[in-house]
């Protein structure tokens, strides 16, 4: 089904505010409600575009990529597609929402849905979610970048298209006839005590498979392989963890994938050192460049930057590349990035020969060499401001 735009969606204008947005939801959401269109699937397809729709457009990080991007913004992090999704995972994200909406109270008025009798929802099974830890340069954390993986998980059996049974047949539950569930009935100190649980022998489904798929023994997954490929947006940082939705395994009997979630490791760069969104590189100047100035060059990850060294410039100097480090990965500032800052150190040698042990005493003596109390005063100052 091709994807109608969010906004059309949910009838509000693209400049729409979040009042406004969660209320036409509401209203989509009290139409369309299962509770009232019981059994019409043009209702709960309504009703899960609409909440889609809503989950994306409630989010101010979302609706920016959406705005920006279309779909496409979406999937890679944070996008999900609730025409997969059964109704009981959205009534739990946005229980609270249906609260006082006559619904007998949020998520517990879910389990009136159906009558509170026979079950006309099967249960869907989510596969597993899967974790992988990647490295990424300095460079492609600036820049953003895309990979592909081979990845070893959980897949749809071929032989019987996922649906566990070898010759496409199944019959209703004999246990619980196709309900989903049993009552069991139990002496307790209580008294007689009727429970409702899931059927053992269906799992909840309501019907078995006698004709067993033979590749997956009627589970309808295998292990397999599956190329996948991540965007990885600029900014990211060591430790983070990136939400690959719907990547993971795949669930049993044509359930629903789990997520893929990388872990980041951030590779030391062998000239700029991280710290936070700013990048710090130590320049070291030979004493004749620090005395008499002149111009030099500085590595950036934007290839080399030439930089200005004033005459007398002092060691521990820092002099800053506006918006040369890294983006904002999220939140308020996402996309700003941070500086280099460069700080400066003087070299001095470790070893002379006579004639220069010569050239430096004869400095020594000259008048411009010797700190005076103002100086030291200044530079004291200058000292003390870094504490600030
Ligand atoms: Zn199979
Ligand atoms: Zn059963």
């Amino acid at each position: 089904m091709a994807k109608r735009d969010y906004y059309e969606v949910l009838g509000v204008a693209k400049g729409a505010s979040a009042d406004e947005i969660k209320r036409a939801y509401k209203q989509m959401a009290i139409k369309y409600h299962p509770d009232r269109n019981p059994g019409d699937k043009e209702a709960e397809t309504k009703f899960k575009e609409a909440t889609e729709a809503y989950d994306v457009l409630r989010d101010p990080e979302k609706r920016q990529r959406y705005d920006q991007f279309g779909f496409d913004g979406l999937s890679g992090a944070g996008g999900f597609n609730a025409q997969n999704m059964n109704m009981d995972d959205i009534f739990s994200m946005f229980g609270d929402l249906f609260e006082g909406m006559g619904f007998g109270g949020g998520f517990s008025g879910f389990g009136g849905f159906g009558g509170g009798g026979t079950r006309n929802s099967k249960p869907v099974y989510k596969g597993q979610d899967q974790r992988l830890r990647v490295d990424l340069t300095l460079n492609e954390i600036v820049n953003g970048t895309t990979k592909k993986f081979k990845l070893k998980k959980h897949v749809t059996c071929s032989h019987c298209h996922g649906s566990g049974s070898e010759d496409g047949n199944s019959s209703t539950c004999p246990t619980c006839k196709g309900s989903g569930y049993v009552i069991k009935t139990q002496q307790s100190f209580l008294g007689m005590m009727r429970t409702q649980a899931v059927c053992p022998e269906c799992r909840g489904e309501g019907t078995v498979i006698k004709n067993k798929c033979t590749e997956c023994g009627g589970e309808g997954i295998v292990m397999g392989e599956e190329i996948v490929e991540v965007n990885f947006p600029a900014g990211l940082a060591n430790d983070m963890v990136l939400n690959v939705p719907g990547k993971g395994g795949a669930g049993r009997r044509n359930g629903v994938n789990g997520d893929l979630q990388i872990i980041i490791h951030e590779l030391e760069d062998n000239t700029l050192v991280r710290d936070g969104n700013d990048l710090v590189y130590n320049l070291i100047l030979p004493i004749p460049t620090a005395i008499l100035g002149g111009t030099v060059e500085v590595p950036t990850v934007e290839g080399k930057a030439k930089i200005t060294i004033t005459p007398g410039t002092q060691p521990g100097t820092v002099l800053r590349l506006r918006g040369k480090g890294i983006p904002q990965v999220q939140g308020y500032n996402k996309g700003q990035k941070g500086d280099e800052v460069i700080n400066i150190s003087v070299y001095m040698p470790e070893t002379l020969n006579k004639e220069e042990k010569e050239m430096v005493q004869k400095l020594a003596e000259s008048e411009n060499f010797k700190p005076t109390d103002s100086i030291k005063e200044k530079l004291m100052r200058k000292f003390k401001a870094i504490f600030d």
